[in-house]
């Protein structure tokens, strides 16, 4: 923490200086790089997967299993129309995987959470609401959502989950002051995502994943529709059917992120 304190004091000095020795154009093109390079830095902190700036987060698989196995997590659900397509297709496979739920739709289809349990996969929380709205509020509004979500699921398993994502992934200033209050839960991200919230067919979206199929993995899918992308959710469920093969075809297993969480923590 202070060799961090320490190198925005001297990174501050040497932009001070370097603003103090420049004058007319030179120093107005200065003034707005260095704007230009602080929204920058700032934005990357709260949108890249890898940022460990304001949360620290899990992007990748750690440890010897990184090498052999890869994590698929599905966001936004559950959902009656996708859920049990996906849950069978796992089966089919002896895949294991992580669901972070929307608290909200966990407690309209608390059967299809029980479910996923029952089934050897892992519930995360992915907030109550999912509300673009989460990412402007109060550390302490952030925090009740957060918990709100929580403990939607533990009335249906009997679980706290100990996995969150935040909705889009964002990552604010908010988000980890709120989540220093949290210390019970991990934040999860991924290396690579599907995209297929946005209205991939399924060739895009197995197109997109295929390079990222690799040992250590976090892929990022969505078994619930809606929330600003769309609702059709076919295209995810084909794709999932051929990564799934072709995880199979490289000799890739897939787990949850139970013992994953252990080996990052
Ligand atoms: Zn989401």
């Amino acid at each position: 923490m202070a060799r961090a304190m320490g190198l925005k004091v001297v990174a501050a000095a040497l932009m001070a200086l370097t603003l103090w020795a420049l004058d007319g154009p030179a120093l107005v093109i200065g003034l707005v790089a260095t704007v230009m390079g602080f929204v920058a830095v700032v934005a990357w902190g709260i949108v890249a997967p890898g940022s460990q700036l304001f949360v620290p987060g899990v992007s990748s698989l750690s440890g010897d299993r990184r090498h052999t196995e890869v994590a698929f997590t599905f966001d936004d659900g559950p959902d009656p129309s996708t859920t049990p397509a996906v849950l069978q297709l796992l089966a089919r496979h002896g895949a294991k995987a992580t669901f972070f739920v929307v608290g909200s739709r966990a407690e309209a289809y608390p059967d299809l959470v029980r479910r996923i349990v029952a089934e050897g996969h892992v519930v995360g929380s992915h907030t109550f609401h999912h509300s673009t709205r989460f990412h402007f509020s109060s550390p302490r509004a952030m925090r009740e959502e957060i918990l709100r979500g929580v403990e939607a699921v533990r009335a249906i398993t009997g679980v706290a989950p100990q996995l969150f994502r935040p909705p889009q992934g964002l990552r604010t200033p908010m988000l980890r002051d709120a989540m220093r209050s949290l210390p019970e839960l991990t934040c999860v991200m991924w290396s690579e995502r599907g995209l297929d919230a946005m209205g991939r067919q399924a060739p895009a979206i197995v197109e997109r994943l295929t390079p990222a199929l690799e040992g250590g993995a976090i892929i990022t899918l969505h078994d619930g529709g809606g929330f600003g992308g769309t609702i059709d959710r076919a295209p995810t469920v084909a794709a999932l059917a051929a990564l799934l093969a072709l995880a199979d075809t490289r000799r890739l297993t897939c787990v949850s992120l139970s013992e994953t969480r252990q080996q990052n923590s």
